[in-house]
């Protein structure tokens, strides 16, 4: 595996990419299985695996954990090496970005509800980001995590729109054995609240229970789930079909169910597709 940090060593790559197939896995480090499960499912489907490890700085707004975002760059490098990629993209702000830039914006509903409401400009720093990679890149293939739902769908709403050649990979969530979706942030939780953490994946699948006993009601199981996430500060509850689009009876494999709520001073997201 190789470890690249400039512009001209991605382009030179590319030059060399030939009809090879190119899997691409865009993250922000502290790698864990969560991370590791998109790698391999690159792996299993490509000629090359090119990952990134970049912290954003445009998609952390103000008062965010931009600074105290976790790193592991020497753990971060094992994995990949272990994992079979080939290339590890660890670009630098300066790499990335100069003063003036053009900026993706997203789009007036699906990027401002949810977590655009919460995180207002969040997602145009997202997919500012993922176009700047995918034309430095230029994938084949571009992995990325349902655990992160309504970026998954701009994403490909942006790959729609701009008419981007290259295919979008949804990958299922990554939990612990009690259920935790895996999380770069989880390293902020303290034992205690991890054991609160539960309580939402505690929720969703109680969502997922009632649905499979054909209450479709969204309103009914918002409010179970709300007593179930009494004890932490919730965000938002949403039922939403695959499109982002608020529903009232939820439809049968178009649907996914979401929660942010805060866990001490860690906020967390989480979902479910039913
Ligand atoms: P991040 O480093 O948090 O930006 O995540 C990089 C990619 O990994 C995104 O596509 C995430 O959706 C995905 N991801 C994060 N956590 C998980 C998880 N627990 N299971 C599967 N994919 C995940």
């Amino acid at each position: 595996m190789e470890v690249i940090n400039t512009i001209d060593q991605i382009k030179i790559i590319r030059q060399n990419y030939g009809n090879k197939t190119i899997g691409f896995v865009p993250t922000m480090g502290a790698l864990h299985e969560g991370h590791l499960s998109l790698i391999q499912q690159a792996r299993q489907e490509n000629d090359i695996v090119i990952v990134s490890i970049f912290v954003n700085p445009t998609q952390f707004l103000e008062g965010e954990d931009l600074e105290k975002y976790p790193k592991k760059e020497q753990a971060d490098i094992k994995i990949c090496q272990l994992a079979g990629v080939d290339y590890l993209f660890m670009p630098t702000k300066d790499t990335i970005y100069t003063d003036d830039e053009i900026k993706v914006l997203a789009p007036n509903i699906r990027g401002y509800i949810l977590e655009g409401y919460n995180r207002p400009s969040h997602f145009d720093g997202v997919l500012t980001i993922v176009l700047k990679l995918f034309g430095l890149i230029q994938p084949t293939n571009a992995y990325f995590g349902k655990k992160d739902a309504q970026q998954l769908s701009l994403i490909q709403q942006m790959v729609d729109n701009l008419f981007l050649p290259i295919n979008i990979k949804a990958i299922n969530t990554k939990r612990d054995s009690k259920g935790l979706a895996l999380s770069s942030r989880n390293a902020y939780l303290t034992p205690k609240d991890k054991e609160k953490a539960l309580l939402i994946s505690k929720s969703l699948n109680l969502a997922l229970k009632m649905v499979a006993q054909n209450e479709l009601d969204v309103e009914l199981i918002k409010q179970k789930m709300y007593t179930i996430l009494d004890p932490i500060e919730v965000e938002y509850i949403a039922i939403v079909n695959y499109e982002f689009k608020y529903i009232e009876k939820v439809e049968i494999k178009n649907s996914i169910v979401l929660v942010a709520a805060k866990v001490g001073s860690t906020r967390l997201i989480d979902n479910m597709w039913m």
